[in-house]
Formats: C-alpha cells, structure tokens, sequence
C-alpha cells in the first residue's frame, strides 16, 4: 500500500481470515513501515518481526510466534490471535478488537485493531 503522501504503508499484521463463500482478511493496522519496524503496536507483528533475523546489526536469537495458525473452518472467538498472543487478556477471547487510532504520540499516522490500544477514533 502506499500512502498519497508517498509513504510507504506496511500492514501491520493481519490475523483473521474467514471463509464465508467469499475469503477476506481483516486488517489489524497500518503504519508507515519505518515507524513498524522502530514501534511495533500489535502483538503478531512484533512476533513477525522477531521471527527473522536483522540485515544489519549485532545477531540477535530469533524469537518466533508460538503455535500454529488457526483452522479457517474454526477461527476462535474474539481476536482470532488470542491463543497465541503473549499479551493476551481478558477481552481478547471474546470480543473483535476495533480498527482505530491508537493513543501515541504518531497515533495520527497509523492504526491498530488490538485490546491494549483501544481505538481513540475508529478507523474503517
Ligand atoms: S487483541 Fe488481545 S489477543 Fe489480540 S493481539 Fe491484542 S492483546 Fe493479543
């Protein structure tokens, strides 16, 4: 995605697939990809980002997502990343977190649909 700004736009993650005749993902944020990489908000992209190593830079132990991805045939309940989620509380498993601005101070620039940034203003 690219912004009209020219800024490069990186989903921040995308976790929820539901096959209902017609596949769709739901989008669980965006940011400019040099604020993803230095500030990552939700929990799936900092696992992705700790999944694969540096290009430049000191080595670092790769940390990984634990748990396999979700049954299409069987999303769970809530934010579907709940079981995996490190951060996971109690809305997480019941309850679809809302597309929305997070409250940083570079909220304006990017959105995140995750229980720990409820959204300040909704966003699509
Ligand atoms: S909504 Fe809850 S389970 Fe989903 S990414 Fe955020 S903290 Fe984790």
């Amino acid at each position: 995605m690219t912004a009209s700004t020219g800024v490069t736009l990186v989903p921040e993650s995308v976790c929820q697939l539901r096959p209902q005749g017609v596949k769709y993902v739901r989008l669980n944020g965006q940011a400019p990809a040099a604020t993803l990489y230095r500030d990552a908000l939700h929990p799936y992209s900092k696992g992705l980002l700790g999944s694969f190593p540096a290009l430049r830079g000191a080595r670092r132990e790769l940390a990984g997502i634990p748990g396999s991805p979700p049954d299409l045939a069987g999303m769970p309940s809530g934010c579907s990343f709940h079981p995996r989620c490190p951060r996971a509380f109690e809305p997480c498993s019941s309850a679809i977190p809302v597309l929305g601005r997070p409250d940083t101070p570079d909220g304006a620039g990017r959105s995140v649909a995750c229980w720990l940034h409820p959204a300040g203003q909704t966003v699509g």
